[in-house]
């Protein structure tokens, strides 16, 4: 579940197509962050890490599909999804922009409708903690929607942490987790937290899970973190 707005940043130098994208993100719900070229975008990044980047592909100095590349090198920027904005519509410009490191492309003259549906996509594409599929293991099962969660058709009462740390398990299961990893995708990236935190409500969620024996699919691996894994 997202509690805040998604913050979205478009680099775009012409004001007129910039100001009317971020018009519509603001009234969508979405709270824009704009930039006229790549050094601009860089400074507002490094203040604040956006949830999503709208980046045209013709820009003053750095190309969009050059700095796409560059912000996949970076350890801050390498999971920002990235939407390049363009009037190319050859279909090797297409390939190159993906391969850029572009999670998606939008030809211009785009309409408001297309923009939105395809930054809706992406954000749920890449945050999975916003999915509204059930989530069920072994008997164990998480309603992200009402945030109900069962062991063999029994309520367990989870506080907030808890049932992020179990939603965020039970949709990435069978594959190790560092605490670092933990703590940017249920505490967030910007929040700082010390590691042993994990620890901690890690303990407190396998205590919950222990009556029904679920506790048993939340694994700790030596000298890297954890798994929640229905194989033991
Ligand atoms: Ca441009």
């Amino acid at each position: 579940m997202q509690n805040s707005r998604s913050k979205i940043l478009i680099v775009e130098d012409e004001a007129a197509i910039r100001q009317m994208v971020c018009l519509s993100l603001n009234q969508a719900g979405y709270h824009c962050i704009e930039a006229a070229d790549t050094q601009e975008a860089q400074t507002k990044i490094v203040a604040e890490i956006p949830d999503l980047i709208l980046l045209d592909w013709m820009l003053p100095g750095v190309s969009g599909v050059e700095y796409a590349r560059r912000l996949r090198r970076e350890k801050l920027t390498q999971n920002l999804p990235i939407i390049m904005l363009t009037a190319r519509t050859e279909e090797e410009d297409k390939i190159r922009g993906l391969d850029s490191g572009a999670d998606d492309y939008i030809t211009k003259p785009f309409s408001t409708r297309e923009l939105l549906a395809r930054v809706k996509a992406l954000l749920r594409r890449v945050s999975p903690l916003s999915a509204e599929t059930l989530l069920e293991v072994e008997g164990l099962s998480l309603d992200p929607v009402t945030h109900r969660v069962t062991a063999d058709g029994k309520t367990l009462t989870l506080g907030p942490t808890e049932f992020r740390l179990l939603h965020f398990f039970m949709s990435h299961p069978e594959r190790v987790h560092t605490r670092e990893r933990l703590l940017n995708g249920v505490w967030g990236d910007n929040v700082y937290v010390e590691e042993r935190t994990v620890d901690v409500h890690i303990r407190r969620l396998r205590k919950i899970l222990i009556p029904s024996g679920h506790e048993r699919l939340i694994q700790t691996v030596r000298g890297a973190g954890y798994r929640f894994s229905a194989q033991s």
